[in-house]
């Protein structure tokens, strides 16, 4: 499926729905223990999260979207990639105690094999050097 035909069903796609869950339940869990916000999220957090949901509906992958630390498109803004690395840090290893099967799931999509680079990208240049695309 070409990426634009993805992206207009990318909100409504099960498994992006899945992945919208998984970092809201990240988002809680973090919440929760570093700001001690319970059962919503702090005005932060939720920001910050509602940034993560706007990302991955725009994901150009669609439902083939990787796992973020997969991902050679690195969408994020610097201090955003940072802020979501330390939730993920933090609530990651927890969720498999909080949401077994949503870990599981991202863990299986997580050891999946990376999509491939753009042409002009392949060989052996280093991950993470992709210029941004316009959007
Ligand atoms: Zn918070």
């Amino acid at each position: 499926m070409e990426p634009s035909a993805a992206q207009s069903t990318a909100a409504t796609h099960a498994r992006l729905r899945r992945e919208r869950a998984t970092i809201a339940a990240m988002y809680r869990i973090y919440c929760r223990q570093e700001h001690g916000v319970d059962a919503t999220l702090c005005a932060d957090c939720q920001r910050d999260l509602d940034y993560c949901l706007r990302r991955i509906d725009k994901c150009p992958y669609g439902e083939n979207k990787p796992t973020c630390k997969n991902c050679v498109t690195h969408c994020y803004s610097p201090l955003m990639q940072q802020r979501v690395r330390a939730v993920m840090r933090r609530a990651g290893p927890q969720m498999l105690r909080h949401h077994p099967l949503l870990a599981l799931l991202h863990l299986l999509w997580d050891a999946r094999k990376k999509p491939g680079r753009p042409a002009s990208e392949s060989g052996k240049a280093p991950a993470g050097r992709l210029p941004k695309s316009a959007s």
